[in-house]
């Protein structure tokens, strides 16, 4: 298990339980909704309410420790901030895989035609996953 209370600290976060079972729950499931979040806390914090969660994962999104994945047509995701990377989403089941796709040179070109920075990549690849394709 990672040191999740470390990861809260060097974002200048208090570490709360509720924080740590997001994060937990956020790095066990690689990608998350809210409401899959929500069920993994009810379990040891049947108490818990959906707003709370969705406030403590907006502002671990706005400290940049949680990333959020906007998904046309589905509900957002969330994921444990990681290096720039795409993503691979099955439009069947709806699973959703890390991949790295070396943007450079296509950002470098990009920024010289329209003369702009690019400050992120935010690629999601429309898929369907091996067991899927079968
Ligand atoms: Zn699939
Ligand atoms: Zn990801």
């Amino acid at each position: 298990m990672r040191d999740y209370a470390t990861l809260l600290k060097t974002h200048g976060m208090k570490s709360s339980l509720q924080r740590l079972f997001i994060l937990k729950s956020l790095d066990e499931r690689g990608h998350a909704t809210i409401d899959e979040v929500f069920e993994d806390l009810k379990k040891t914090n049947p108490s818990i309410s959906l707003s709370a969660v969705y406030r403590n994962i907006n502002e671990m999104e706005k400290s940049n420790m949680v990333s959020e994945i906007a998904i046309p047509k589905r509900k957002n995701r969330y994921e444990i901030t990681k290096g720039l990377h795409s993503h691979l989403l099955c439009r069947e089941c709806g699973k959703i895989i890390d991949v790295d796709v070396d943007m450079y040179e296509t950002i470098k070109k990009l920024e010289d035609r329209y003369e702009c920075h690019i400050n992120d990549q935010d690629i999601i690849f429309d898929i369907l996953c091996a067991e899927c394709k079968k």
